[in-house]
């Protein structure tokens, strides 16, 4: 039995649930309610299937030149992967090698700490302050690179870019990763730290077409940084599997980028009724916080959290709970259609 003596020993990340049963109302992975654009349907059908007998294009060329023409930047400062977890995962082997601690809030995606575990990589969770926003002195001292989530998941907080340049501005020694997961349900495009990688060669903003683009199911996700960032990640992305986006992916993401109109239609349409929803729950009694994402983070001034989320549960509406300290009073909803939204409001009237 010593063979297990030498076992990578790490305790996996716990995903939201996937439910099989299509009546289930599914509020718990922050996906979009609404199907991908028809751009993506029509690449889809149009896909030679005997082209499957081939690899893929390793480069992911027509991918990388649809997101650099989608952010005016260069193909060369994009880096593409299943997924952002896969983009992330990939970040920190690449970048968090001082032996220096890594730093990210304690109220966060709760993938980092798992990565940085798996990779054997030091880190220090730092509080974010009452009300969940993050304290920007804990990462001006010394660290061996930093991870935010910006606007920060579960929280939905949006923290301002300034604060972020800063910290940015103050850690040319380490890479500062910026999570944009969420970014395209914020408000405003200046939100985003997108633009400050021409100024800043140390910063990686992760972005993922599993929200806003509505593919999830398609695994796409990508980074964007200075040319020299991004090399270092194909030096260890083709060091570990060379081709990792299919070509259906690959044709499908390109597909979504082209469509721009799509994509901010239904962008809108999830902020629209994120701000009803807003409103609809405080009338039930439920504080939220200030939400620039797909979901809504609520506490009941009455009810624990748990019980709710249980109540729901038993009624086929899936919402997401953590027993954790800090947020286990928290619900974490995601934004459906209206549709779903009302048959939750409907229930939680009758139950609250
Ligand atoms: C959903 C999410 C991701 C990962 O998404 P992928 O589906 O792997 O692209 C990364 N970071 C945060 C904060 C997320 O919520």
């Amino acid at each position: 039995m010593n063979w297990e003596n030498n076992v990578r020993r790490v305790v996996p990340y716990t995903a939201g649930e996937q439910p099989q049963d299509p009546s289930v109302i599914k509020l718990n992975t922050n996906e979009c309610p609404y199907p991908p654009s028809p751009k993506v349907a029509d690449a889809l059908r149009d896909y030679d299937i005997c082209n499957l007998r081939k690899y893929p294009d390793m480069n992911i060329t027509l991918l990388l030149e649809a997101l650099a023409r989608l952010h005016g930047i260069l193909p060369e400062q994009i880096f593409v992967g299943i997924g952002s977890d896969d983009v992330l995962s990939m970040a920190f082997m690449t970048f968090f090698n001082s032996g220096k601690p890594v730093l990210f809030p304690d109220v966060t995606y709760s993938f980092y700490d798992v990565w940085a575990d798996l990779y054997k990589i030091p880190y220090e969770c730092k509080p974010l302050d009452e009300n969940f926003n993050i304290v920007k002195e804990d990462y001006l001292k010394e660290n061996g690179g930093i991870v935010i989530a910006n606007p920060n998941a579960p929280t939905a907080i949006l923290a301002p870019v300034s604060d972020l340049e800063e910290i940015i501005q103050a850690n040319p020694d380490s890479v500062v990763i910026i999570d944009e997961a969420y970014i395209d349900f914020a408000d405003e495009k200046k939100d985003s730290c997108l633009p400050l990688i021409d100024k800043y060669d140390n910063l990686l903003v992760t972005r993922t077409f599993s929200k806003s683009r509505s593919m999830a199911g398609m695994r796409i996700g990508y980074a964007c940084g200075s040319k020299k960032l991004i090399k270092y990640l194909n030096d260890v992305k083709f060091s570990f599997n060379s081709y990792t986006l299919s070509t259906p992916a690959i044709l499908a993401g390109a597909a979504s980028v082209e469509d721009n109109d799509y994509f901010e239609d239904i962008c809108n349409k999830v902020r629209r009724t994120r701000k009803r929803v807003w409103q609809e729950l405080r009338s039930l009694g439920f504080e939220e916080t200030v939400s620039h994402t797909n979901f809504l983070f609520a506490s009941h001034e009455k009810i624990p959290a748990g019980q709710i989320f249980e109540a729901l549960k038993e009624n086929k509406i899936y919402v997401r709970h953590w027993n954790k300290p800090r947020i286990d009073n928290f619900l974490r909803i995601t934004v459906g259609t209206d549709e779903e939204m009302d048959t939750m409001i409907a229930f939680l009237k009758k139950y609250l």
